[in-house]
């Protein structure tokens, strides 16, 4: 067993100062049955270490933005170069424009973007747009998706409220509530359904192209194209949430890989290289909408300041490095190669959903394909497993709705430890 003893120690402070000893929901270990979450001191690469000085190979990647890394040069000696030259100056800076060039030069549904701080209010930013643009109010949203902590999104949202057991927030008001419908993912006929009786009324269906907030599930082929048809029959617009999907599969976001094309899109995550970052963009008729050109007002004291503008630039610049989508991929694929046969050998039914490099473990009988077949897979086990593997030293997310995110500093030497410790955690399971 590792030990945890000032770990454990940290957080009977924290949760003394700090709600539940944390920052936010995910990060507690309420979803894998309990227990202090580890506190840790420093990243290297893929690894983390933390107070007990014990090490750990890392496929958390703080949910999803450490795609290159936890101090990856490049990026650290941007982040330095910005700090020395000033953090934050209310006023442009010409590494917004090139960063928002980066973003616009690799997704073509953008001519236009605004950096906010956060993927929760890029999203919220997005639907504020949809509503003024088409004068209509009603939202549709895919069950178990997550789009970040404000109101209207707490309804049937994944990943943190689901492990929480709180899919509807209190506070939210019964207003707001009814202002979203939900529908489930990778089925279009209850979507479709949905849009004959109020489509109309609705300003715009939020989507995860891939959905990554009850694990890494895919689109059944057609379904996205089928929910573009449908809602610009009905005259609504389609909002791409691709907070966790930017920039993970391929340099750029999701719809283009996936050749399915939305109305507006949200970021956050991989592009800041760390860093607080969101942003969310569209064609250049419907983002002058926003103020100051138009009348739907968003802003931010923080958003573009030049820290996380100029971590982004550097993030983004690595990640044009040829192959490395290609290599996280084919660790991902040996991760999932390697569950699925421990779980055979050990008469545990198992169920992997890999997409690039990253994959999702299921304790489960039948595939995954949406919310109910998430919800359904075996709790416990995940949660006796998460604490195998993090007893081998493999950190993964506190819950059985989240996902392994590769990163491009990962080795051949990590995954094959990777393996091994799956192999050992398999064989004690029950
Ligand atoms: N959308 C998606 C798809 C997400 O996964 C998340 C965060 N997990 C958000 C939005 C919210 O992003 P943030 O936590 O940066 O506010």
């Amino acid at each position: 067993m590792l030990d945890h003893t000032e770990s454990n120690r940290l957080a009977e402070q924290a949760k003394k100062v700090i709600v539940g000893g944390v920052n936010s929901p995910s990060r507690s270990f309420k979803g894998v049955g309990g227990g202090n979450p580890v506190t840790m001191v420093k990243g290297d690469g893929c690894y983390l270490y933390d107070v007990d000085g014990n090490k750990y190979i890392d496929y958390l990647a703080a949910f999803g933005p450490i795609i290159t890394g936890f101090n990856h040069p490049h990026i650290v000696k941007a982040i330095k170069k910005a700090a020395d030259t000033g953090v934050l100056f209310g006023t442009p800076t010409e590494h917004e424009i090139t960063f928002a060039k980066m973003l616009t030069d690799a997704i073509p549904s953008m001519d236009k973007v605004r950096f906010t701080n956060s993927g929760t209010e890029a999203v919220m930013s997005t639907i504020r747009i949809a509503r003024a643009f088409t004068n209509r109010e009603l939202v549709v949203k895919f069950s178990g998706a997550y789009h970040g902590h404000f109101d209207l999104v707490l309804v049937e949202a994944g990943s943190g409220p689901s492990t929480l057991g709180a899919s509807d927030s209190a506070g939210v008001t019964n207003g707001t509530a009814q202002e979203v419908i939900t529908v489930p993912f990778n089925q279009i006929e209850p979507y479709k359904a949905v849009m004959e009786k109020w489509g109309h009324k609705v300003a715009a269906v939020l989507v995860e192209p891939i959905i990554g907030n009850f694990g890494m599930v895919a689109p059944v082929p057609g379904f996205l194209e089928a929910v573009n048809e449908i809602t610009h029959e009905h005259g609504a617009l389609v909002i791409y949430d691709e907070v966790i999907t930017n920039f993970r599969f391929h340099y750029g976001a999701a719809q283009d890989m996936l050749g399915v094309i939305p109305d507006l899109t949200a970021f956050g995550k991989s592009i800041g290289g760390g860093l607080p970052i969101g942003a969310y963009g569209g064609p250049k008729h419907i983002m002058d909408t926003v103020a100051p050109l138009g009348p739907a007002y968003q802003a931010g004291t923080m958003s573009g300041n030049p820290l996380s503008m100029q971590a982004g630039i550097a993030c983004l610049e690595v990640l044009q490095e040829p192959g490395i989508y290609e290599r996280m991929a084919g660790f991902a694929e040996q991760l999932r190669d390697a569950l699925l046969s421990a779980g055979k050998k050990n008469n545990i039914p198992t169920v992997v959903n890999q997409i690039g490099g990253s994959l999702t473990v299921y304790f489960s009988e039948r595939p995954i394909f949406n919310y109910d077949d998430a919800k359904n897979t075996d709790s416990i086990r995940f949660g006796k497993f998460f604490k195998l593997m993090l007893d081998e030293g493999i950190n993964l997310a506190p819950s059985k709705f989240e996902a392994w995110f590769l990163t491009i500093m990962h080795t051949q030497a990590d995954i094959d430890a990777t393996i091994e410790a799956i192999n050992r955690v398999f064989a004690k399971l029950d």
